[in-house]
């Protein structure tokens, strides 16, 4: 797609290779794919088409060295956005921006102007694209603007491409941008995720001269791929289920007869209306340059999957934000709604999103690939190491970064990794982080090949490790796998984190090594001396955050415990992290973000998680009195009234009294836990941080009891009188 040199392009072009291969394959469905792809896209080709040259390499200089770009260079990058944006039908454009909601924002403007004689002209001038705006007060600030203090401004992203978004009567020119407010403070996702992408830059291309492996190499960057899971229920039931349709997640309901058990959703073959929805997903994703590649059943009934190839972790965070609002946009054309929630259903699988990170030079090169000897392979271990350094000294942040209200309900759950952060490095690497514990790595452990017994079956080659799906952070191959991502979440902030902790690390051992490197140009043999010892330090220091084993098990937990490991069971337990004297120097130190943002986020992220809380809780009490209660109390009102026929026909009524009595004893706990639950809400201290301490302690278990009374009245009311479908209705896919 992308045909600069460049670093991050390179990333891309690397990512989008599959492009050109399918466009080869000549059949009809490569063609369609082919033509689609990326017509919504104000990318580099089309920047190179449509700019003089010059502007041109001033927009290459932006992209790839932060270079500012002049006025004129704007207003002429502009002309040519717009003129090509209307060409293909926009009526307005927008800075497209992702404030501290976790979803994007966006203020359309029209691109027509009139020229004062009757008609219109069409506008966009390079102060338009260059900057915006949008009133600050009304976005979670977390205390950095007040209301009064209105202004906040948005800034063009050069790095990632602007696209159109369209539907059947609009087209809107959408400008990635960043927010920040009247003194340059972060408000969004984007711009400390820009600021991280700049220090692992700075430090990652430190190690590469060191080797010297850096000829050729303009800037490293990191790659990200996000597997993304999601529901898709009928529209019609979702919007019959108040639960469903303000929190995004059933508050009761219980699990129907035939779930997961038989585990024949995973892989299945997909239901065609299903196939339908994800090709017409497919294809707008293709027409914003979204390079969507994997799709299949997930293991819940009802659950699915779609995962890109990688790209640039900017452009990927983008796309993700693009993939979770297509999927919820197009669902509702195939009857569906797409429910992205992390925990949509109690007692089958919930959802998550695994963050596939890697390093990657400007040239293309893949920092995190051990390749085939990798005990020889010195510099990859200096990257596997800084990995394993930053996940043990930042466990927590990793962990806060991750927090949210709905992901607490999947974290530790046993079918999500534990809240406890370790690493799967698998057997290879695990043998040689022993070896380089022990002094020099000798040798490379091998997979070797798989015979089938079937003379018609290839043989296959296989791994060097198994695959462990209950690990948190997992080396898998060629990447790094966090699995711990909630579905709902953006994805810029872990990325922000990781980026940032493993800039620290590399900054550490480029320092340790430089430090007793004694000439400028080393010997090979004085180099890798000076390189095991420092790493050697490394695995003692820090080898306590391996773990290959079943992070499910009990024993992992006291392990972990034994080992010292955080074990951050819920989100009031992990934000704390964020104002940790540690978390403020690295942040700062890293000019990602300063204490003000940071602890901005520690608030935000509390106040969402007890808004979020406080929002299920009153949504529960309304379910429970005007639809629960009242089906209920008719259902009780059936059975006295059978009581009553039963003992005057002579007929020993001791049955029918059984069950009045099971449904008035429930009615009464399941009235009482609402009562009180009420009663709990208006006791949330002030205080953020306090509240979110406060709401899981008190108000989380009643409202946990509050279910559960629900549930047993939906097993013993009547079918017909229960006022909202069931999950056996819910899960199944006509
Ligand atoms: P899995 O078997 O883990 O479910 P998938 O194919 O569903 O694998 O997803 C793997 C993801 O990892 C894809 O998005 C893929 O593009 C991404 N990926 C592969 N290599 C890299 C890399 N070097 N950097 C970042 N992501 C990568
Ligand atoms: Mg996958």
């Amino acid at each position: 797609m992308l045909s600069t040199s460049d670093p991050h392009s390179e990333a891309i072009a690397a990512s989008s290779k599959w492009q050109k291969q399918s466009a080869a394959g000549n059949n009809a469905g490569a063609q369609r794919i082919d033509e689609i792809y990326g017509t919504d896209v104000f990318d580099q080709r089309k920047m190179r088409e449509r700019l003089p040259k010059g502007t041109y390499k001033s927009v290459l200089g932006a992209i790839f060295k932060g270079q500012r770009l002049t006025q004129l260079d704007a207003d002429v990058i502009a002309t040519a956005m717009k003129d090509w944006a209307i060409e293909r039908g926009a009526t307005h454009y927008c800075h497209w921006f992702q404030p501290m909601t976790g979803l994007t924002a966006e203020k359309h403007d029209g691109l027509s102007i009139p020229d004062g004689e009757g008609g219109v002209v069409f506008q966009l001038s390079g102060n338009d694209l260059v900057q915006g705006e949008p009133d600050a007060s009304s976005f979670p600030s977390g205390g950095l603007r007040a209301t009064f203090e209105a202004r906040g401004y948005t800034a063009w992203d050069p790095t990632s491409p602007a696209f159109i978004v369209r539907g059947a009567n609009y087209a809107t020119l959408c400008i990635p941008t960043a927010f920040v407010s009247w003194n340059g403070e972060a408000l969004d996702k984007k711009t400390p995720l820009l600021r991280s992408i700049d220090a692992l830059n700075t430090q990652a291309m430190r190690v590469l001269k060191i080797f010297g492996t850096d000829a050729g190499v303009s800037s490293i960057g990191s790659t990200l791929g996000v597997e993304q899971e999601y529901f898709l229920v009928d529209r019609n039931l979702y919007h019959a289920r108040p639960d469903l349709t303000t929190c995004d997640r059933t508050l009761f309901g219980s699990r129907p007869p035939k779930h997961q058990q038989l585990e024949d959703h995973y892989f299945g073959s997909i239901q065609p209306r299903v196939l339908g929805f994800m090709a017409e997903v497919e294809d707008e994703l293709y027409r914003l340059g979204v390079p969507v590649r994997t799709r299949h059943n997930e293991v819940a009934p009802g659950q699915y999957e779609i995962a890109p190839l990688f790209e640039n972790t900017n452009i990927a965070c983008d796309h993700q934000m693009l993939v979770m609002e297509t999927l919820k946009r197009v669902a509702g054309r195939y009857g569906f709604a797409c429910i992205l929630h992390e925990k949509p259903f109690a007692g089958v699988n919930g959802s998550g999103k695994h963050n596939n990170w890697s390093l990657s030079t400007s040239t293309g090169v893949n920092l995190l690939d051990p390749q085939d000897e990798t005990h020889t392979n010195l510099q990859f271990i200096v990257f596997m190491c800084a990995v394993i350094r930053a996940v043990d000294l930042h466990a927590d942040l990793i962990r806060a970064s991750i927090a949210n209200a709905s992901n607490d309900h999947r974290l530790g759950a046993n079918e999500a990794p534990p809240a406890i952060i370790s690493i799967f490095l698998g057997d290879m690497l695990t043998d040689l982080v022993e070896q380089l514990e022990k002094g020099a790595p000798n040798r490379t452990l091998k997979g070797g090949r798989l015979d089938l017994g079937a003379r018609t079956l290839p043989t296959l080659r296989r791994d060097s490790g198994d695959r462990n799906r209950t690990s948190p952070f997992a080396f898998t191959g060629n990447k790094f796998e966090l699995r711990a991502v909630g579905s709902s979440a953006s994805v810029a902030w872990p990325n922000t984190v990781i980026n940032t902790i493993v800039a620290e690390s590399l900054d550490y051992i480029a320092t340790e090594i430089e430090g007793k490197l004694k000439s400028a140009s080393p010997t090979e043999s004085q180099l890798e001396k000076v390189v095991k010892s420092a790493l050697q330090q490394i695995v003692k220091d820090h080898k306590r955050v391996i773990f290959n084993g079943d992070g499910y098990s009990n024993e992992w937990h006291e392990e972990a415990a034994k080992r010292g490991l955080p074990n951050l069971a819920s989100t009031p337990d992990a934000l704390p992290a964020l104002q940790s004297a540690k978390a403020r120097n690295l942040f700062k130190k890293y000019k990602v973000l300063s204490r003000a943002e940071l602890d901005s986020r520690a608030e935000i992220f509390a106040e969402q998680y007890n808004t979020r809380m406080r929002i299920e809780a009153e949504t529960m009490i309304s379910m429970a009195r005007q639809m629960m209660l009242p089906a209920a109390f008719e259902h009780q009102r059936r059975v006295a009234e059978t009581v009553a026929a039963t003992e005057r026909a002579g007929i020993d009524p001791t049955d029918a009294r059984e069950s009045l009595e099971e449904v008035a004893d429930l009615i009464r706990r399941f009235k009482s836990a609402a009562t009180q639950l009420d009663g709990l809400l208006g006791k949330v201290p002030e205080d953020p941080h306090k509240a979110a301490r406060y709401i899981r302690d008190h108000i989380f278990p009643v409202m946990e009891a509050l279910r559960a009374g629900g549930d047993g009245l939906e097993s013993i009311v009547s079918a017909d009188l229960w006022p909202m479908p069931t999950y056996r209705e819910l899960l199944t896919i006509r």
